[in-house]
């Protein structure tokens, strides 16, 4: 009897959906035209960069 062993890649477990699409970062004004989430049309979307700084900036 075989049994397949899931095999983990280094990196990553599973495959992540990007969404594309036009913004720009309501904070530095990037150009952003890939995002691993779902934007809200009532939220303001912020780069990689910013998204980081605000995560980091909230907990203090
Ligand atoms: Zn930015």
């Amino acid at each position: 009897m075989a049994f397949k062993k899931f095999e983990r890649k280094p990196g990553g477990d599973f495959p992540r959906q990007m969404f594309q699409g036009d913004w720009t970062c309501a904070d530095c004004g990037t150009k952003i035209t890939e995002l691993p989430f779902q934007p809200s049309a009532d939220r303001p979307i912020y780069c990689r960069d910013c998204h980081a700084k605000r995560r980091s900036q909230f907990r203090r």
